[in-house]
């Protein structure tokens, strides 16, 4: 029995052992030394939900100012995410008003560890000094109530983004989930969003909209474009929320850049498939408590988490399409739960993706361009095109 015991005690510290990545000090200098940016981290909807000091370390989330340090995360963009159900119900603005509000109030409690990004100069300036930039994103158009003056005002407030919609078509933009083709791409309010975003220098997100409004976005933008958190279809086959090689191809001609979403149902058409049967077990049992059905499923159905090689895969392939200019990272920490790959699991672990890039042959120079200096290169585009406009 005792040596039984043993016997599970030593196959369990194996496969551990096995599975967790140790990141060389090479890996840990890089990411340490360079400018890391994440597309989107779900922080300001996640302590709006839940409220937790984030300056101070954690019990829960994936982000917290100790393990940020730790990972090597310099600029962390902050989601001003917006519901979809706001375009019907109204109240959008005010919930992006006070978003905002809970990043400023990070940086306030906090300003030795963190500054309020508005720039790329800001980004550059906050770096030198240790502090962590927070520049912000907004993460569903819908607050913009049609209204050239809501860009004005987000834009003053500091996003730096836009997501066109989320998860349902809204008053600028087709969305990939949702197969009602209300505009069959961009509305015409849309169409002239995307002129006015270039005019003031607000990055266009395409992440979550329609095959068809991004290709119409493509064509109307006068800037680069980002996906600030997207992955690739060819992963996931028939999954639109994530890119196609023809996308990829378009946003690279465009100059702009494919940040990689590391959840697993981004990543992994394991896991896609896992989610899929997952809602057709809960619309059979007609669960009424999601969580609790969620729960049970789960222990009789083990999650297929990614791992951080299929994560490298989608970058891999990015850049043998393209090259190496057009990839960044767009974990969507805070965002997708409890869903997120083996040695991928928090902002503390980006050394784990910067030892697998060395693993595979990714020189320092191509790194670093992943970790920042592509994003950097495209808000730069945008300040300038905007600044002679
Ligand atoms: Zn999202």
């Amino acid at each position: 029995m005792k040596s039984k015991i043993a016997l599970t005690i030593a196959a369990i510290l194996a496969s551990t052992s096995a599975l967790a990545i140790v990141p060389s000090e090479q890996a840990k200098r890089l990411a340490k030394e360079t400018i890391l940016v994440d597309g989107h981290i779900d922080v300001p909807y996640r302590i709006n939900d839940e409220w937790e000091d984030v300056t101070v370390a954690t019990p829960k989330g994936d982000f917290d100012y100790p393990r940020a340090v730790e990972g090597g995360l310099n600029a962390p963009f902050m989601s001003i995410y917006i519901p979809a159900s706001y375009e019907e119900s109204g109240g959008s603005v005010l919930l992006a008003n006070r978003l905002i509000d809970s990043v400023e109030a990070i940086v306030g409690r906090a300003p030795e560890k963190f500054a309020i990004a508005h720039s790329v100069a800001d980004v550059e300036a906050a770096f030198k000094a240790g502090k962590i930039a927070l520049p912000m994103g907004m993460e569903n158009g819908t607050p913009l109530e049609g209204s050239m003056d809501n860009l004005q005002h987000f834009y003053k407030r500091g996003v730096r983004y836009i997501t066109l919609a989320h998860s349902q078509a809204n008053h600028i933009s087709d969305s990939s989930y949702d197969l009602r083709r209300k505009w069959h791409g961009l509305s015409d309010f849309g169409k002239q969003l995307v002129t006015e975003m270039n005019n003031i220098g607000m990055m266009i997100d395409i992440s979550h909209v329609s095959d068809d409004a991004f290709y119409q976005v493509i064509e109307l933008t006068k800037a680069p474009v980002i996906a600030s958190h997207s992955s690739l279809r060819k992963f996931t086959p028939g999954f639109e929320r994530n890119m196609n090689d023809d996308m990829i191809k378009a946003l690279a001609k465009n100059g702009g850049v494919v940040m990689i979403n590391f959840g697993s149902s981004f990543v992994s058409n394991q896991a896609q498939a896992w989610g899929k049967k997952r809602s057709d077990a809960m619309k059979e049992a007609q669960a009424k408590d999601r969580e609790s059905f969620d729960k049970q499923y789960r222990q009789n159905n083990p999650y297929p988490f990614a791992t951080l090689e299929i994560v490298l895969d989608h970058i891999d392939h990015v850049r043998d399409l393209v090259g190496i200019d057009h990839i960044g990272i767009g974990s969507d920490y805070d965002g997708v739960g409890d869903s997120l790959p083996i040695d991928l699991k928090d902002v503390s672990t980006y050394p784990n993706l910067v030892q697998g890039l060395l693993d595979r042959g990714y020189s320092e120079a191509d790194i670093r361009k992943i970790l920042s200096g592509n994003l950097l290169r495209v808000w730069r585009q945008v300040e300038d095109y905007a600044a002679k406009h």
